[in-house]
């Protein structure tokens, strides 16, 4: 995409005359121009031209889906625009939608009032009859409400542009699969022609053997400009700085960031996956290149975790613009203190560093598994404050994703743990909030947000046809376990 922008297209009918539409298409302008500067928005937004007949409806979903930059339309209806005039056009329309219901004037002008003032501003019914249209054609949608200029109406159409971003970046995405799953997992597995046509993106395997001669060709001045860069951005350990006993481990972990960074940028990849039981050739496991790579963007999954490095590029674009703060996190081990409970995130190496609270440090441990030399990591605590995990899982007949909302708290001195670390309380509570999770059969893999919300989350799901679990402050398991038996009937017999 060279400008990623949403149409704003506003229905009506001819039955009004030239003149009520030249206000229509007036009010609209003004409407798309104060969303399209609006700064909740991460996107320019184009005013279409009203909309008044079929072949007007036909053309419009045509140019859009043709439209690379074009990531989703909104949708408004001004004044009446009977809705079986939008059938032909919308079943195929493949952008995602937003149907705004809004209102040009904020207030009702009392003392002036009359009827060509309520034909002109009439969406209280006109959207109410493009929203029975939508729903007996099963338009996948997100509905909003609420005046144009309020911030809490532009908040809700800002993210959900963030997550037509990340669905439209998906459609073209390529996941590298280093190796293959780790041996005898089930959750990280799946099938991934099912996921292509659900989602948009491929994932292909590479043997670990293409990716070492990259990393074999990186130049030693290459070596020597990253590792200085390292000294700038973060803490380095003594053993690991120039002249200390590991220095060449701290080298040998640029080289593969090179390596890697240049074997995915060349192949137009933009995310990836590894498994420490395919390393051949690989001097240690690639902990510092994940980091980093993923700070800059690029999705990642551990163990071959296709799915996980999917959905975190999703994320990854997402929040551009923000502060960024989202990382692959794993659900590692419990403080089972009474009333306390809580869940301490990490992995092995691979945490982004865009969710630390402060400046990272570079070190280098044993890793007890893998028999590899050394890895470096950056070590960090990870920062407070509300997020979400989110899992997608293959459950067979089709894809599930779960979300949990969570809240990240201070974490604890915890000098003998050599790995990137985030601590957090689960929702509704921790006893219901974790059996949620393994009841609707939610992945240890997650993907870590500190902007990606819950009802983004479930607007994705909407865009991509999926079922959401969505376990917040709401969740019962009562409930829960009944929307898992019926979601059976209501998303498994499809084909
Ligand atoms: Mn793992």
């Amino acid at each position: 995409m060279e400008k990623p922008t949403l149409w704003f297209v506003t229905g009506s009918q001819h039955l009004y005359g030239p003149d009520t539409l030249r206000q229509v298409a007036s009010n609209s302008t003004s409407i798309a121009t104060a969303l399209g500067e609006a700064t909740a928005i991460p996107m320019g937004v184009i005013f279409k031209p009203i909309i008044t007949d079929p072949d007007g409806v036909r053309a419009l979903v045509l140019e859009a889906n043709a439209d690379r930059d074009c990531v989703g339309v909104i949708l408004w209806m001004h004044t009446f625009s009977p809705a079986k005039m939008w059938i032909g056009g919308l079943k195929h329309l493949v952008k995602p939608v937003l149907h705004l219901h809004t209102q040009f004037n904020e207030s009702l002008p009392w003392g002036t009032i009359d009827m060509d003032f309520m034909n002109l501003n009439q969406a209280a019914h006109g959207d109410r009859e493009a929203g029975h249209l939508h729903s007996r054609i099963g338009l996948h949608r997100k509905v909003v409400v609420g005046h144009w200029r309020h911030s809490s109406v532009q908040a809700q159409i800002g993210d959900w542009a963030r997550v037509a971003l990340g669905w439209a970046d998906l459609q073209c995405a390529k996941i590298a699969r280093f190796g293959d799953n780790m041996r005898f997992v089930s959750v990280t597995d799946g099938d991934k022609v099912s996921a292509e046509a659900q989602f948009g993106f491929s994932v292909n395997g590479f043997g670990v053997g293409d990716l070492v001669s990259t990393i074999n060709e990186v130049s030693d001045s290459e070596v020597t400009d990253l590792v200085a860069r390292y000294s700038d951005e973060y803490e380095v350990a003594a053993e690991l700085q120039n002249g200390g006993a590991k220095h060449d481990s701290l080298r040998y972990a640029a080289r593969q960031e090179i390596g890697l960074r240049s074997f995915l940028t060349d192949g137009g990849f933009t995310g990836f996956t590894t498994t420490f039981e395919d390393l051949h050739g690989l001097d240690q496991l690639p902990g510092l290149a994940c980091q980093r790579l993923m700070a800059d963007g690029f999705g990642f999954g551990a163990e071959g975790d296709w799915k996980t490095a999917a959905l975190l590029r999703a994320f990854k674009t997402m929040e551009r613009g923000l502060d960024p703060g989202t990382s692959f996190m794993e659900d590692y081990t419990y403080d089972f203190t009474e009333g306390e409970e809580k869940v301490l995130g990490a992995h092995m190496l691979e945490i982004c560093p865009s969710i630390s609270s402060g400046r990272p440090k570079l070190e280098i441990h044993p890793l007890g598994i893998g028999g590899k030399a050394d890895p470096v990591r950056m070590v960090f605590d990870g920062k407070t404050g509300s997020a979400t995990n989110t899992t997608l899982v293959d459950i067979g007949s089709r894809f599930r994703l779960i979300v949990n909302e969570v809240e990240a708290v201070p974490i604890p001195p915890m000098p003998n743990l050599p790995v990137a670390r985030a601590l957090w309380r689960v929702k509704p509570n921790f006893q219901d909030g974790v059996a949620a999770w393994i009841y609707a059969g939610g992945a240890h893999h997650t993907v870590y947000s500190y902007n990606v919300t819950s009802e983004m989350v479930q607007d994705f799901a909407e865009i991509a046809d999926v079922e959401c679990v969505v376990i917040d402050d709401y969740t019962n398991i009562r409930d829960l376990r009944n929307e898992l038996r019926w979601n059976r009937g209501a998303f498994g017999l499809r084909g």
